[in-house]
C-alpha cells in the first residue's frame, strides 16, 4: 500500500484521526495524532516532528528534533478508539535527513538488506510465540503484597491479587496446571477470543489460542510467520491488541517475564528460518531433524553469541527470573530435537521442507522485537559465514531433560548468563556481529549498553521483599 492508498483510505473509511507511531528502545510504543485534514502526500515526503530528547533511550536535549517516516504499508484502523483513527508506523530520520542510529526499526530493515548483501538468503522469516498474564487486580504501589507475586504451592492453586467477587467460585488452575483445560477452569475464553477477533481486523493472520502452563490466566496468541520487520511490526499490535483488550473487560495483561514466583513464566520463544527466494535453506531430508548444514550453523551463531545476545533477547532483570530450572524456559545453551528444556529446539512433528525451522526458547516479550530479531539473525549469519559447528563446540545435540542430568553432565553444558548485568557485561565483550553491515553502530550498543545497566542498578538498590524474610529478624 502507498501513501496514495492510504488517503484513499482515509476517505472511504471517514478516517478522522492519523496516528503516528514508533518503537522506543525498550520495545514500547509511542505516537503523535494528526487530524486527517493535516494528512496529505506531503505527510509522507517529509514526516511528522516530535521531540526526541523526551523519549527514554533517545537523543540528549541538545538535539531533540527528530522526524517520523511513515510507512503507508503498515496502516490499520485502530480498534480501540472513539473516533475512527488510522495507525501507522514510522521510522525514525535525523533532522538531516539520516536514517536515526538508534531507531528500532531502521535497524530491523537494515538488518534484512544486510542478509541479502551476504548472498546467503534473500528473507529471514520469524514466529514468536509471545506469552502472557491476563490479571484481575494488580497494585502497583510499593507496598504490594508479598502474596501477589507468590504462588501459593500448598494450597495448590494461586489463590491471590485476584478480586474475587462472589467469592471463591472453586474450578481454580493448579500450580502449572493450565495447560489448555476447558472452562470453567480457563476463565479468559472469552477475552482471548476477543482478542483474537480484533487481531484479524487489524490484519494478522491468527492461527490459534489457548491458556498456557502456569497456574491462572497465563495464555497464548499464535500468527502467522512473517519476514523479519513486518514480524516485529505484527509484534506491536499483537501486543497493543492485548493490553487494550484487557483493559476493556477490566482486567490487565503483562508480558513481564516471570509476575509469579513459583509457577511457569512467559517466554517469547522465536522460530525462525532463511530461504532463497523460494528454496528453504535450513531443510536437508534425512539430517538430523532435518538441518542443513547451514541450518546447524545458523544455531552455532546463536549459540555461541548467546550470552552477548540475551542482552537484547531478555533485556530485564525479571528475564532471569524466568530462565531457572524447572518451568519450561530454556537454561541451558544447547540445541535439540522437541526438548522443551533446551535453548534451541527443533520442531520435528508435521514439519515440512518449507516449515523447517529452529525455535530459540531463550526471549522474552521485554524484547524489543526489531532489536531482537536482528540480533538474532545476525548472529545466525555470523554462525554461517564462519560455519560455527555447534556439535564441536559442545552445544549438543541433547536429547535428554537438561534439568535432570546428572551433575557431571551438567558440568559439560553451558548456561543463560544469570542476570542482566552478566548480559550485559558479554554484550561489550562481543557485539562485532552485530555491527557487521553497519547494522547496529557503536554508539547504539555504547548506549544501549548504559541504558540498561542503569535499569538493573534501579533495581539492585532497592530492598527486596524477599529480603524481609531472610533478614528481618537477624
Ligand atoms: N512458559 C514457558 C517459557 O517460559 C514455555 C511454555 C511452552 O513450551 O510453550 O518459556
Ligand atoms: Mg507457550
Ligand atoms: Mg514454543
Amino acid at each position: 500500500m502507498g501513501a496514495q492508498q492510504v488517503l484513499e483510505t482515509i476517505k472511504e473509511k471517514n478516517v478522522q484521526f492519523v496516528d503516528f507511531r514508533f518503537t522506543d528502545l525498550a520495545g514500547r510504543s509511542h505516537h503523535i495524532t494528526l487530524p486527517a485534514d493535516q494528512v496529505d502526500e506531503d505527510t509522507f515526503v517529509n514526516g511528522v516532528a516530535f521531540d526526541g530528547s523526551s523519549i527514554p533511550g533517545f537523543r540528549g536535549i541538545e538535539e531533540s528534533d527528530m522526524v517520523m517516516m511513515p510507512d503507508p504499508e503498515t496502516s490499520y484502523i485502530d480498534p480501540f478508539t472513539e473516533h475512527p483513527t488510522l495507525i501507522v508506523t514510522c521510522n525514525i530520520y535525523t533532522p538531516d535527513g539520516e536514517r536515526y542510529d538508534r531507531d528500532p526499526r531502521s535497524i530491523a530493515q537494515k538488518a534484512e538488506e544486510y542478509l541479502k548483501s551476504t548472498g546467503i538468503g534473500t528473507a529471514a522469516y520469524f514466529a514468536p510465540e509471545s506469552e502472557f498474564f491476563i490479571f484481575d487486580d494488580v497494585r502497583f504501589t510499593s507496598g504490594m503484597n508479598k502474596s501477589f507475586y507468590e504462588v501459593d504451592s500448598e494450597e495448590g492453586f494461586w489463590n491471590t491479587g485476584r478480586t474475587e467477587e462472589g467469592g471463591n467460585l472453586g474450578f481454580k488452575v493448579r500450580v502449572k496446571g493450565g495447560y489448555v483445560p476447558v472452562q470453567p477452569v480457563d476463565s479468559q475464553q472469552d477475552i482471548r477470543s476477543e482478542m483474537v477477533r480484533l487481531m484479524q481486523e487489524a490484519g494478522l493472520k491468527v492461527e490459534r489460542h489457548h491458556h498456557e502452563v502456569a497456574t491462572a490466566g497465563q495464555g497464548e496468541i499464535n500468527f502467522r510467520f512473517d519476514t523479519l520487520t513486518k514480524t516485529a511490526d505484527n509484534l506491536m499490535k499483537y501486543k497493543y491488541i492485548i493490553h487494550n483488550t484487557a483493559r476493556q473487560y477490566g482486567k490487565v495483561a503483562t508480558f513481564m517475564p516471570k509476575p509469579l514466583f513459583g509457577d511457569n513464566g512467559s517466554g517469547m520463544h522465536v522460530h525462525q528460518s532463511i530461504f532463497n527466494g523460494d528454496t528453504p535453506l535450513f531443510y536437508e531430508k534425512g539430517a538430523y531433524a532435518n538441518l542443513s548444514e547451514l541450518a546447524l550453523n545458523y544455531i552455532g551463531g546463536i549459540l555461541f553469541h548467546a550470552p552477548a545476545l540475551i542482552a537484547l533477547t531478555n533485556p530485564s532483570t525479571n528475564s532471569f527470573k524466568r530462565l531457572v530450572p524447572g518451568y519450561e524456559a530454556p537454561v541451558n545453551l544447547v540445541f535439540s530435537k522437541g526438548n522443551r528444556s533446551a535453548a534451541i529446539r527443533i520442531p520435528v512433528a508435521a514439519v515440512t521442507p518449507k516449515g523447517c525451522r529452529i525455535e530459540f526458547r531463550t526471549p522474552d516479550s521485554t524484547a524489543n522485537p526489531y532489536l531482537a530479531f536482528a540480533a538474532m539473525l545476525l548472529a545466525g549469519l555470523d554462525g554461517i559465514k564462519r560455519k560455527i559447528d555447534p556439535r564441536a563446540l559442545g552445544y549438543g545435540p541433547l536429547d535428554k531433560n537438561i534439568y535432570e542430568l546428572s551433575d557431571e553432565e551438567k558440568r559439560e553444558i553451558r548456561s543463560v548468563p544469570g542476570s542482566l548485568d552478566e548480559a550485559l557485561n558479554a554484550l561489550e565483550a562481543d557485539h562485532e556481529f552485530l555491527t557487521a553491515g553497519g547494522v547496529f553502530t557503536e554508539g547504539f550498543i555504547e548506549n544501549y549498553i548504559a541504558f540498561k545497566r542503569a535499569e538493573a542498578k534501579d533495581v539492585a538498590i532497592r530492598t527486596h521483599p524477599h529480603e524481609y524474610s531472610l533478614y528481618f529478624d537477624c
